[in-house]
């Protein structure tokens, strides 16, 4: 164990996640983006259809 793991929290602390896109993939229901949290990097994909605001696909992933 490292001196980093030890600081650690056991759980990732309760946040407004502040996603920012990795990438973006259009298909044909949309724009499929893969976002990341800057604070906590969880992780989540988000549909971006057309005219409608970005929908979660998943929800946080750590
Ligand atoms: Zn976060």
């Amino acid at each position: 164990m490292t001196a980093v793991d030890t600081l650690a929290p056991p759980v990732a602390p309760v946040h407004e996640h502040a996603w920012i896109t990795d990438s973006v993939h259009a298909t044909s229901e949309g724009r499929v983006r893969y976002v990341r949290c800057v604070g906590c990097s969880a992780r989540r994909v988000e549909l971006e259809a057309s005219d409608l605001p970005p929908t979660p696909l998943t929800r946080a992933l750590q």
